[in-house]
């Protein structure tokens, strides 16, 4: 379906005279006329800031650059534009140069847990995969806000070689995340090669990407492109709108296409502060993006990045609109809200509590309406003794097609009977310390 709003109709021509509606949804064609200057963007919106706000606007964007595809901007309404929630996902703030107390360049010590460029592995079985740093608009809220339109920091193949090596040789890895910058602003070859790489890599069971695409410039998802990604299945991706205005015509059309080359999509959502911060409004974009075929994901507590201290909410804003989707609307519909753990722990969901209280024998919940219930547990089960070694145990998990050196980890040891350990402990706590003479190791 070709749609050509009167105000992307204004849009085009005021780049390029002669544009038409091919123009408009050539992919190349927005991103060769994106938008990077405040002047070009009060001349297409047709709004006009004072002199000293443009000051202000000029001093962020030293800092952090600016890129807008024209389709993005064309999602503005002029009327109250400092209200809309494409602008403010787009249009510096001077509020980015504020510097917190906590802030911190990179929160989630992506570049420490990276053993070669491009690659952060953090949890056991996957990693995330840098192969691009260019991205087609400059999100605001950026979480790797430190390196947008760094051009110097854009892996050259070499680097994406390494990184697959480094897959290659980590047979634990079963999932590989390609993230950025944005994955699908590499070519179609360049792509179709680095997934057949990671396809030929037999521990490799999962690819995902993660990509803006189609919230900012869904004309990238071409036919050329589904039909190169749908041939690396089993492919999942993951896209990010945080506001139902993003959910036009166009992305419902890119996400169609990609749902129909049998891609899962799941949707990562922030939570900011004057964008999406009220319950009715995440109701509706999860309500839209299922309708969409898209499976709402993360809901994602702004990370503590240097410059988004504007876009923050306590994590309280996030547990109501968790609350408020719980039971109140279809379990598929409702993301997972997690704080990325600064220093680098990982995402850490944090859900409303429905677990009032328990005895040995029963347990007391309340539901999304309020109604306290009881649940009553087995008077009689058997506990199975399990060191996670299943050899001897009548559950019948196919030993062959299972790891072979299962070992649990973090809390999950402590629940196995694999070891004799009975507590995590940090190793700066003093009381072990001092139990053990402060010179020797703590040991748990
Ligand atoms: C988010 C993330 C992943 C993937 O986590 P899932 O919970 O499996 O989606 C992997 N590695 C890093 C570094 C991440 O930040």
């Amino acid at each position: 379906m070709s749609v050509f709003s009167n105000r992307q109709q204004d849009i085009a021509q005021k780049i390029q005279e002669s544009a038409v509606i091919e123009n408009w949804k050539d992919w190349r064609w927005q991103m060769r006329h994106a938008i990077k200057d405040i002047s070009s963007f009060e001349y297409l919106l047709g709004v006009e800031f004072s002199r000293e706000e443009r000051t202000a606007l000029q001093q962020t964007l030293d800092t952090f650059p600016l890129s807008i595809t024209p389709y993005y901007i064309s999602l503005i309404k002029p009327e109250d534009y400092k209200n809309d929630p494409v602008f403010r996902q787009s249009f510096p703030s001077p509020s980015e140069l504020i510097i917190d107390d906590y802030d911190m360049a990179d929160p989630l010590a992506e570049d420490s847990d990276s053993p070669v460029p491009g690659i952060t592995h953090r949890y056991p079985d996957r990693v995330l995969f840098h192969v691009s740093n260019v991205c087609a608009m400059y999100c605001r809220h950026c979480t790797r806000k430190r390196k947008v339109g760094d051009m110097d920091l854009i892996p050259v193949r070499e680097e994406v070689e390494q990184g697959l090596a480094y897959i290659a040789e980590h047979p634990e890895v079963r999932d590989v995340l390609l993230s950025g910058g944005d994955p699908f602003m590499l070519n179609d070859e360049y792509l179709d090669w680095i997934l057949t790489e990671l396809r030929a890599i037999p521990h490799v069971e999962v690819i995902r990407i993660g990509t803006r695409i189609p919230v900012v410039l869904p004309y990238r998802v071409t036919d050329a492109l589904v039909s190169v990604l749908k041939k690396h299945h089993p492919l999942w991706v993951n896209t990010h709108f945080n506001h139902p205005s993003e959910i036009t015509t166009s992305a419902r059309e890119a996400l169609r296409k990609l749902a129909d080359a049998g891609i899962p999509l799941g949707n990562q959502s922030v939570l900011l502060a004057g964008v999406n911060d009220c319950p009715r409004i995440m109701k509706t974009l999860v309500h839209k993006l299922v309708i969409n075929r898209v499976r709402p994901y993360y809901l994602y507590q702004c990370d503590l990045s240097e410059g988004l201290s504007h876009f923050r909410t306590p994590i309280g804003k996030g547990i109501e609109i968790i609350e408020s989707l719980i039971g109140h609307t279809s379990g598929f519909a409702v993301p997972t809200y997690v704080i990325d753990a600064p220093g680098g722990g990982g995402k850490i969901p944090v859900m409303p509590n429905y677990l009032i209280s328990w005895s040995t024998n029963k347990v007391v919940l309340r539901n999304y309406e309020g109604v306290i219930t009881t649940y009553k547990e087995p008077d009689a089960y058997e506990p199975v003794f399990c060191d996670r070694n299943c050899e001897k145990c009548t559950l019948q998990l196919t030993v062959d097609s299972a790891e072979d050196d299962y070992r649990s980890i973090g809390i999950a040891e402590l629940l196995s009977d694999q070891d004799d350990i009975i507590s995590l402990v940090p190793d700066s706590n003093e009381r072990l310390l001092r139990r053990n003479g402060a010179d020797e190791e703590v040991e748990t």
